[in-house]
């Protein structure tokens, strides 16, 4: 037997010792069976292996769900990197399947919705009734944020911030006044932006005789 080769233990069939594979669990660094032994016995154990390992799994949860956290708190960059590289190379495939998902649970929550609606009809339109005045400023400002877009007067930088500075305008909109767009959205002469800066409080008098003029003097 040479310095490169020893004899497999389970064949006894004397080979090259890159037929063996490394283990670091043995003192000369590889295995006692050829890679081909293993090969056999891989095979013809992988029902009682594959039960093994589930068996590990379901026993060392918490251990492995800790294991696995502490990995990817220490190779976060090296993660993240590697799934962007998935991502670019699966793209098309990935669009794919977010459409089938939103598709499958756009069903499933439309579903369970109808169940809940019709279980619960006479509550729903009770609280509604009850609660119509603390949803106003959203109803009101989500309508007029639809006409500003139809009318292109919704800004097209529009983040959640300004969105939500709207919305706080429409909120704060005291009783028996309405919100106004300072210069309207559609006036004669210049039309305005769907913006907070362009939006007053004005009482249903003075905004219904105010109209879509604007006095730009
Ligand atoms: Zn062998």
């Amino acid at each position: 037997m040479g310095e490169g080769s020893k004899k497999c233990t389970k064949c006894g069939e004397v080979r090259l010792l890159k037929e063996f594979h490394r283990s670091n669990k043995v003192k000369s660094g590889r295995r006692s069976e050829c890679v081909e032994c293993a090969r056999v016995y891989r095979e013809a154990n992988k029902e009682r292996s594959r039960l093994y390992k589930k068996e590990y799994r379901e026993i060392n949860k918490e251990q492995i769900k800790i294991k696995k956290k502490a990995y990817r708190m220490a190779n976060k960059e090296k993660i993240s990197d590697r799934n962007k590289v998935w991502r670019a190379a699966n793209c098309e495939e990935i669009k794919e399947r977010k459409k089938y998902y939103r598709t499958i649970n756009r069903a499933f929550v439309n579903n369970k919705k109808r169940e809940y609606y019709r279980e619960n009809r006479k509550d729903i339109l009770r609280n509604w009734k009850q609660n119509k005045h603390k949803w106003r400023g959203s109803i009101v400002s989500s309508q007029a944020r639809y006409r500003a877009k139809k009318l292109n007067a919704y800004p097209s930088w529009a983040d959640k911030g300004l969105r939500l500075q709207i919305r706080k305008v429409y909120d704060n909109c005291p009783e028996g006044y309405q919100v106004d767009h300072i210069v309207p959205l559609q006036g004669r002469n210049v039309s305005g932006l769907h913006v907070p800066w362009n939006l007053q409080y004005l009482t249903v008098k003075e905004n219904m005789s105010k109209g879509n003029k604007f006095d730009q003097s």
